[in-house]
């Protein structure tokens, strides 16, 4: 496994790859929901790419940035386990040199969800995302249902701007109890932990109103806050049921329908996400 700092080099190294090349773009501090993508690539694709980055561009300026836990040393050790061919690791001032002064945006769908939570984050995911996608040059990008929205943006991006790959979804890893698995689930302490279920229950309380026939958007939202309210450790930051594609909320759920949460718990803030079918 080959572990790349440089633009230049891993441009240079690039060439060598047997094609398809696949390539899962991460901010690091893996766990089973990144390694599922790499896996997936693995079976797909002649040779994968895996980037480190933590992108300051994405995070706003109260937000964890700092605190974003890193462990390089674990990272490169699972990567290599899954079957790695590069791992990039650009630094901050390769990636973002100091004229650095350009960004690619993507209009309705990052306003909301997300998006209106933290202005400008889709900005910098979509910049950083557009440049890795320039310097990789994949055939097919992972990414994770875990963070729908931000694999909704990706496609439209890849598509209005003609990038030439194909951008794969792939489901949420879940831990036992049905957390979704994520790097900031490490700075929940225990009770907050345990709280922390109440996530997945509030979707599996969705999932089965409309499995049970209930259409109605409000009636599960009010159902998923009633819920979620009960726990005294979760503050509630949005509750929606969407249109998957377009992400506009829906008053009668239809089919494909994103169903998004983000609570906090203590003071980590979680996302989570089924599509009701
Ligand atoms: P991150 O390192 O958080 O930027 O995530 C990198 C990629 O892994 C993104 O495409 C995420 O959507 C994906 N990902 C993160 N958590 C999970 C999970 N629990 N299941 C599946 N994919 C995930």
């Amino acid at each position: 496994m080959e572990v790349i700092g440089s633009i230049a080099e891993m441009r240079r190294f690039r060439q060598q790859l047997t094609e398809p090349v696949g390539f899962v773009p991460t901010m690091g501090f893996l766990h089973e929901g990144h390694l599922s993508l790499v896996r997936q690539a693995r079976t797909e694709d002649s040779s994968v790419i895996v980037s480190i980055f933590v992108n300051p561009a994405q995070f706003g300026p109260r937000e964890d940035f700092d605190k974003y836990p890193r462990n390089t040393e674990r990272d490169l050790a699972l990567l290599e386990e899954v079957g790695t061919d590069v791992v990039f690791m650009p630094s901050v001032a390769e990636i973002y040199p100091d004229q650095f002064d350009s960004s690619v945006e993507v209009g309705r769908l990052t306003q909301r969800l997300e998006g209106a939570a933290h202005p400008g984050h889709f900005s910098g995911v979509t910049t950083v995302v557009a440049k890795l996608f320039n310097i990789v040059q994949p055939a097919r990008a992972y990414f994770g249902q875990k963070d729908a929205q931000q694999a909704v943006i990706i496609r439209k991006m890849a598509a209005d701007l003609d990038m030439n790959l194909e951008v794969v979804t792939l489901p949420t890893v879940r831990e036992p109890d049905g957390l979704a698995m994520s790097s900031r689930n490490t700075h929940l302490n225990p009770q907050e932990r345990k709280a922390a279920k109440v996530l997945y229950q509030a979707l599996s309380l969705a999932q089965e109103l409309w499995s049970q026939g209930e259409t109605d958007a409000g009636k599960l939202r009010r159902q998923m806050v009633d819920l979620i309210r009960r726990e005294p450790l979760a503050t509630i930051d949005y509750v929606s049921v969407a249109d998957a594609e377009t992400l506009d909320e829906l008053d009668r759920v239809q089919p494909l329908a994103l169903v998004s949460i983000a609570v906090k718990i203590g003071r980590t803030r979680l996302i989570d996400n089924i599509v009701l079918e």
